[in-house]
């Protein structure tokens, strides 16, 4: 209550922002409307292996169908859900949902699912509700990935770490996302127990445009493998950047060049059916010369 006073009495002083604290309220309000009317849905984006050209896994993207705004970016909901805590529950649905709709791929493919920071807290037991959608489901644990940003490790490192062990105890793998857009990325690559980085596609649009941006890419590719840590670039979005990439053994390849996310009903067709990663290209240039 006396929270609540405070924060009116801050309001005053600004329209605006009263405006904006109303409307934060109200969205808050209809995300767990839209939570309880089922308004969420999961895209998939098929991630490709450069050298057989078929995809090996795809990572879950959350997408907010509201009845009367449309369509929301989880750039807009995603805040917003973990500063009213109702990431967990969220973020519990999308874990679920996302291993449902893996169990009608082969097993060959994998899903990856986004986890945000505060799905980490202490008291909502991440842990233990991968293990027991795993095993209610009897998911093979190496077929999901979990997707963290450094941000994750801002309050409690230490915490995450020790969580993120635990997953890989149960055979999960973890997923360091949007690698390069951060600055400590170096001093984490260390010390996180992860197996593969994802690069941010901000540093993949540069690629083929700038011989920095080369340079980098193979310093990080190069570090990767002494690292056995696996190479995901994602953000692919044209050939000259698919050039760019594919002297630098990246194991997967995520962009609109391939792909854009699509509903599950969408991919499970697709999946199995080759896409031109430059390779083979390069054999048909060849062959005809
Ligand atoms: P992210 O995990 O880095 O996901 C990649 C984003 O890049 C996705 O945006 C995808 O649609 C977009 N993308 C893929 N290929 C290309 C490309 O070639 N070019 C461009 N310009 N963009 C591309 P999306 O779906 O809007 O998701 C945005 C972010 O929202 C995600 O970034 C992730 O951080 C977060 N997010 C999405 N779903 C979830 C979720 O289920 N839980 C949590 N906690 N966060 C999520
Ligand atoms: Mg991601
Ligand atoms: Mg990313
Ligand atoms: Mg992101």
């Amino acid at each position: 209550r006396a929270k609540l006073e405070g924060r009116n009495r801050f309001v005053v002083y600004s329209e605006t922002v009263r405006d904006e604290h109303e409307s934060g309220r109200a969205i808050e309000a209809e995300l767990r409307e839209g939570i309880r009317h089922g308004e969420f849905e999961l895209l998939y984006q098929p991630i490709y292996n450069p050298r057989s050209g078929t995809a090996t896994m795809a990572e879950a993207l959350l997408r907010w169908n509201h009845p009367e705004r449309g369509p929301i970016s989880p750039e807009v909901f995603i805040p917003l859900a973990e500063r009213t805590g109702l990431i967990t529950i969220l973020g519990a649905w999308v874990l679920d949902e996302a291993i449902r709709t893996a169990l009608t791929w082969p097993r060959s493919v994998g899903v990856n699912v986004n986890v945000s920071a505060r799905q980490f807290d202490r008291g909502h037991d991440l842990v233990g509700l991968v293990a027991a959608l795993l095993r209610f489901h009897r998911f093979e644990p190496q077929r999901l990935t979990i997707e963290i940003t450094e941000s994750s490790l801002i309050d409690d490192a230490e915490h995450v770490i020790a969580r993120l062990v635990a997953l890989r105890t149960l055979g999960v793998r973890i997923a360091l996302d949007d690698f390069g857009k951060g600055y400590s990325s170096l001093s984490y690559l260390a010390r996180l127990p992860i197996d593969t980085i994802k690069i941010d596609q901000a540093f993949t649009h540069e690629l083929g445009s700038t011989r920095k941006a080369d340079y980098l890419m193979s310093a990080i590719a190069r570090l990767a493998h002494d690292l056995k840590l696996r190479l995901i670039v994602e953000g692919v979005e044209t050939q000259e950047q698919l050039e760019a990439i594919r002297k630098h053994a990246a194991h997967g390849i995520q962009g609109f060049v391939f792909a854009r996310p699509m509903t599950a009903a969408e991919l499970l067709p697709m999946i199995g059916h080759r896409v031109a990663t430059g390779r083979a290209k390069s054999a048909r240039s060849g062959g005809g010369s």
